[in-house]
C-alpha cells in the first residue's frame, strides 16, 4: 500500500514539473518573438535612414560642404542650387596633360560629383613643367592613376574614375555615355574629330582647348541651338605636315594653365546653365600669351550640310579617325620609314665607320634645340633651310667635293629622313645618309650622358 502511494506522488510531482516547464517555455517563446519583431523594426528603420542619407547626399549640403565651398556658395548666381547641380554632374576629361591637370583640379576642387579621367600614357620627366599634378614620385606611373592620387588629396568627397586607354572609335561612345560634359584636353587632330563626332551623336557639350608655344585657344561645341561643331569649321583635316604638337613645337606651362583653367570655368558654366553669363559657344577665344591679349571671334553658324551635325548626316557611326586624318591619335612621335635601307645608318655604324671619314654632319633641328645639346662635329642646318634649298649656298664649297658624305641627324630620326630624301633628289649619286633614331638613339646606344628631351 505504501509503495503505491509513493508512485502516485512521484507521477503527480512529474506532471506538475512538466506543466511548470511548459509555462516557462511558452513565456520564453513569447519573449523571443517580441524581441525578433523589435529587431526587424530596428533594421527597417536603419535601412530607411541609410537610404535617406544617400539620397540626400547629393540633394542637400552637409557641414563639410558648406565650409569647403563657402566662397563659391555666396556667389549670387551660384548658391546652394548651383553647388547641388555641380554635385549631380559628371565630367569627363580626355587627356591628363598640360590642359587636363588644371581643368581636373578646378572641377574637383569646386565639388563636381563624378570625374572621369582618360589617358593611355605614363608620367615622364618632360611632363612636369606643365602637368602640375604629377610629381617625381610618379615617374613611370599611369597618368590617370598619378592624377587620381593627387586629386584625392584636394577633395576626397568626389568620385574619380580612371580610364587608362587610348580613346578610339570602339570604346569612345561607351565611355562618353557615362558623363554629362566632356573636356577635350588632347593634343592631336584625330582625337579632336573623334570626340566631336561622338559628342554630336550622344548630344553632349564638348569643351575644347588647345595650347602651343605661347598661344592658346578655347571654344565650346554642341551647346545651344546654332552652335557649330568641329566639323562645321573644319570639314576636312589639315595636311599632316602642317600640324605641330607640343612635343615638336614646345609650349610654356603657364599657357596650358590658363587654357585648362578656362576649360574648367566653361565646363562649370555649361553644367549650371551659364552661371548668369554666357557660355563660350559659337565663339572662339584666342589667347596671345606673348602680348597677354585675349580676343573673341564669332564662329560661323552650323553648316547646313555638315557630315555629322546636319539634319541628314553622312556620318552616323564613328569612323577610323587615324585613317581619316592620316595622323596618329597619340601625341607620341611615330617613327617614319621613308628612306631606302641603304641610305640609313645606325648610330654604331656612324660612330665606328663614318666618323673617321670625310663627311658633313647636318643637324636639322631648330636652332633652339641645337642650343640645348649637339654632337661636337655637327652643323645646325634647320630642316626648312634644306627643303627650301638655301643650304646649297651655305655649303657650296663642301658640296663640290663629291667624296664627302652627307649625314643627316635630328632628335628622333624623322626629320633627318625628310632632309635626306630631299637632298637625294638633287644629288642621287652621292652618299647621303640619315642616322636612325637620331640623338635619342645616340643617348641609348652610344653615350648615356648625352641629354634627351
Ligand atoms: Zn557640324
Amino acid at each position: 500500500m505504501a509503495a503505491e502511494t509513493k508512485i502516485d506522488d512521484e507521477i503527480e510531482k512529474l506532471r506538475q514539473e512538466i506543466q511548470e516547464l511548459r509555462r516557462n517555455c511558452a513565456a520564453k517563446e513569447k519573449r523571443l518573438s517580441e524581441l525578433e519583431a523589435q529587431q526587424q523594426k530596428q533594421n527597417e528603420q536603419a535601412n530607411a535612414q541609410q537610404q535617406q542619407t544617400s539620397a540626400s547626399s547629393d540633394q542637400m549640403l552637409n557641414n563639410d560642404d558648406i565650409a569647403r565651398y563657402s566662397r563659391q556658395l555666396i556667389l549670387p548666381n551660384f548658391g546652394v542650387k548651383g553647388q547641388l547641380k555641380l554635385k549631380q554632374t559628371a565630367f569627363l576629361i580626355v587627356g591628363m596633360g598640360g590642359l587636363g591637370c588644371p581643368s581636373s583640379q578646378y572641377l574637383l576642387a569646386a565639388g563636381c560629383g563624378r570625374l572621369g579621367l582618360v589617358d593611355y600614357d605614363e608620367v615622364e620627366r618632360s611632363n612636369f613643367h606643365r602637368q602640375t599634378l604629377h610629381t617625381e614620385m610618379s615617374i613611370g606611373m599611369a597618368k590617370v592613376e598619378s592624377a587620381k592620387q593627387a586629386l584625392q588629396q584636394i577633395n576626397p568627397h568626389c568620385q574619380i574614375e580612371c580610364h587608362r586607354l587610348l580613346l578610339n572609335s570602339e570604346n569612345a561612345l561607351e565611355i562618353l555615355r557615362q558623363y554629362d560634359v566632356v573636356l577635350d584636353c588632347t593634343d592631336n587632330v584625330a582625337t579632336r574629330y573623334l570626340l566631336n563626332d561622338a559628342c554630336v551623336m550622344l548630344n553632349k557639350p564638348l569643351i575644347s582647348g588647345s595650347a602651343l608655344q605661347m598661344d592658346g585657344q578655347l571654344t565650346v561645341y554642341n551647346y545651344g541651338e546654332n552652335c557649330p561643331c568641329y566639323r562645321c569649321l573644319y570639314p576636312v583635316p589639315p595636311p599632316p605636315d602642317t600640324v605641330t604638337n607640343c612635343g615638336d613645337g614646345g609650349v610654356l606651362g603657364a599657357i596650358t594653365g590658363v587654357i585648362g583653367s578656362l576649360q574648367a570655368l566653361e565646363a562649370i558654366k555649361v553644367a549650371l546653365g551659364g552661371l548668369g553669363g554666357e557660355v563660350l559657344a559659337g565663339r572662339l577665344l584666342i589667347f596671345d600669351g606673348g602680348r597677354c591679349q585675349f580676343r573673341n571671334i564669332r564662329l560661323r553658324s552650323k553648316r547646313a550640310d555638315c557630315d555629322v551635325c546636319s539634319p541628314k548626316p553622312m556620318i552616323t557611326q564613328l569612323i577610323d579617325y587615324e585613317q581619316f586624318c592620316g595622323m596618329h591619335a597619340s601625341d607620341k612621335d611615330m617613327a617614319l620609314n621613308i628612306l631606302p635601307l641603304e641610305n640609313r645608318l645606325t648610330v654604331e655604324e656612324y660612330k665606328n665607320e663614318v666618323l673617321q671619314r670625310k663627311h658633313i654632319l647636318m643637324d636639322v633641328r631648330q636652332p633652339a634645340e641645337f642650343e640645348i645639346c649637339r654632337l661636337p662635329n655637327s652643323e645646325n642646318v634647320p630642316l626648312k633651310t634644306i627643303l627650301n634649298d638655301s643650304y646649297l649656298q651655305r655649303f657650296e664649297e663642301e658640296l663640290k667635293d663629291e667624296e664627302r658624305g652627307i649625314i643627316l641627324l635630328c632628335r628622333r630620326g624623322n626629320d633627318s629622313q625628310l632632309a635626306a630624301q630631299h637632298i637625294l633628289q638633287r644629288f642621287p649619286q652621292r652618299a647621303v645618309f640619315d642616322i636612325k633614331g637620331g640623338l635619342h638613339a645616340w643617348h641609348f646606344k652610344i653615350d648615356n650622358s648625352f641629354p634627351i628631351y
